[in-house]
């Protein structure tokens, strides 16, 4: 990895859940985001990878300080985020973006494109005039791949992919270096999803970006990160370079979810077995106790009900919550 330009460390954010009655008592917490810890390089993609609801949208907003944490700590080139006052957290902002996945909800209908793109030179007031901020409006579109005469016309007027490139202009005007793409392909036809991608991978060669790519499924970060972590229940179970993650996935839920990702080989393909989890993710309001994954794992042997695995670093860049890899545990399994 690359020297890091965000660094997060146990980073938890839990949601209060209150009983009901005359004075409302506080009585459970939901544990949204439990102790996830992650780098990410300068120039690189960290790609964040979970079922729906395990923690890794809420992880996305928690790093750009857009949700609170409750605790840990998010370091963005060498600045910890939580030492900052409003304006200095604003003036930090600006190097921070996010690029939301529903290019349909994400913009508002009554504002022209040309508002919308501009609305974040206004806020950090990076433009003096109304032509200069014209002026920065068509560039951005123009390096989106949209023509600057689309400024005066409206989200109704565009494809859910021209409406994703707007979104992507609004996330460049106030010249980040890091952004969180958060599902960024998953609203769009199936047709449309490679030009974002490649428009995606392209700025990134062209702007030094950094990012953390949000996905649900393995194989839409498959090309593009270049480290991945798997995230369940609220917590990074594993953590690595691509390569090693696709070729030797160490915790058993991120080899159930690789068996699910094609392979293009056919002859590959049909020699590979499908491994199904059974039952949901549990709630995070009410997480099992030990490794929170043992009652749908395959391969949960005795300590698992009962001990939480800590991630550990197995190989050189490679991290792991398993008990299959801690030399203590590791001999009782199948015994
Ligand atoms: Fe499965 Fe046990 Fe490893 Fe958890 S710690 S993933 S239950 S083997």
């Amino acid at each position: 990895m690359s020297e890091p330009l965000l660094e997060v460390s146990d980073l938890q954010v839990y949601f209060p859940v209150y009983g009901k009655g005359l004075v409302p008592r506080h009585i459970n917490d939901v544990k949204a985001v439990d102790g996830v810890t992650f780098q990410v390089g300068r120039g690189e993609t960290l790609g964040l990878v979970g079922e729906s609801g395990c923690g890794k949208t809420t992880t996305g907003l928690a790093v750009l300080r857009l949700i609170e944490p409750t605790g840990g700590s998010v370091v963005f080139d060498g600045v910890d985020l939580s030492t900052l006052d409003k304006r200095d957290l604003r003036l930090l902002r600006k190097r921070m973006a996010l690029i939301f996945q529903d290019p349909y909800a994400s913009l508002d209908p009554r504002m022209s494109i040309g508002a919308i793109v501009g609305e974040p030179l206004e806020i950090h007031r990076l433009t003096q005039t109304r032509a200069d901020r014209d002026d920065r409006v068509g560039e951005l579109l123009e390096l989106v791949g949209l023509s600057p005469d689309y400024r005066n016309r409206y989200p109704h007027e565009f494809s859910g992919g021209q409406r994703q490139r707007v979104g992507i202009a609004r996330a460049l005007a106030t010249e980040p270096d890091f952004i969180v793409c958060d599902e960024p392909i998953a609203a769009l036809d199936v047709s449309i999803q490679a030009g974002i991608m490649n428009l995606l991978e392209d700025l990134q060669d062209e702007l030094g970006l950094t990012y953390i790519f949000i996905a649900h499924d393995l194989s839409a970060v498959q090309h593009f990160s270049d480290r991945i972590a798997v995230m369940y229940l609220g917590r990074v179970v594993e953590v690595a370079d691509r390569v090693a993650l696709y070729e030797t996935p160490q915790h058993p839920y991120t080899a159930a979810l690789l068996s699910a990702v094609p392979v293009p080989n056919p002859a590959v393909q049909r020699t590979r077995q499908r491994i199904i989890l059974e039952g949901d993710v549990p709630s995070p309001l009410n997480p099992p106790s030990g490794c929170s994954f043992h009652q749908r794992c395959p391969k949960a042997f005795e300590p698992c009900p009962h001990v939480d695995p800590a991630l550990r670093t197995t190989k050189r860049d490679h991290d792991v919550a398993c008990h299959l890899h801690d030399p203590a545990l590791s001999g009782a399994a199948g015994a």
